[in-house]
């Protein structure tokens, strides 16, 4: 294997350390989105839960003012007989009455269940607040480490590429300036190590000529198919 081809295997791994650094370093935003979005679902499930126990309430009162005006309207009916003269005036009114009072008892049922269901949706808001107080917990611990590990990535990315710089400086210019156009183009890798007559990058079958030039030391074999440099593992 040509002394240049392991020069640049070994700059070939320093730049895909870069490369997953500033992947990593380009994902913090959607990353740290990710993980506070978790607490905005539970959020947004309490706002419901509370929404609901409002509507409950509402529907309480809203039964109260009914069974007061009942209550108001029996009431006028009571003073009215107090007034009426004829016999069938006070049964028409005692008619009323007992129509009334019937409405009541509905109304007053109802507003039973409505308070079996403020409880329920009370029991609700507070299971959402536990879970959302949890979640809070869990979701700081994450942005903590993740925040520490986004801290680290800077000092790291800097010392990969301290030590790309001092790698490429010993590399053959001509040699260099290829590598870096293939790993440039090919995106991942600019050599690829010949496996079983394969190219291992995009694994097409070599020709047996390409295959002996890539075990030459001094040349330089491009991989017909992918272009990328060949080299066999010693
Ligand atoms: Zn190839």
């Amino acid at each position: 294997m040509a002394k240049a081809i392991e020069q640049l295997l070994v700059l070939q791994a320093c730049d895909q350390d870069i490369q997953r650094l500033r992947r990593e370093t380009d994902d913090i935003p959607r990353r740290k989105q990710q993980i506070e979005s978790r607490l905005a679902a539970q959020q947004e499930s309490l706002a419901h839960a509370e929404h609901v126990l409002l509507e409950k309430q509402a529907r309480i009162k809203n039964l109260e003012g009914d069974i007061e005006s009942a209550r108001n309207q029996i009431q006028k009916f009571r003073d009215q007989q107090l007034q009426i003269k004829t016999n069938d005036g006070y049964k028409a009114l005692e008619k009323e009455i007992a129509t009334a009072q019937s409405v009541i008892r509905k109304l007053e049922d109802q507003e039973l269940e409505a308070m079996e269901a403020v409880e329920a949706a009370k029991a609700e808001v507070a299971d959402c607040r536990a879970a959302l107080a949890k979640e809070q917990v869990r979701v700081d611990e994450e942005v903590k480490v993740f925040l520490a590990r986004s801290e680290g990535l800077g000092g790291e990315l800097q010392a990969k590429e301290e030590e790309r710089r001092a790698l490429a400086a010993e590399i053959e210019p001509a040699w260099l300036a290829r590598y870096e156009r293939l790993f440039a183009k090919q995106g991942d890798a600019a050599i690829a190590l010949v496996e079983h007559g394969t190219c291992g990058s995009c694994h097409m079958k070599l020709s047996p000529a390409q295959v002996v030039d890539a075990r030459k030391a001094d040349t330089l074999t491009l991989c017909d198919f992918c272009g990328r440099m060949l080299y066999l593992g010693s």
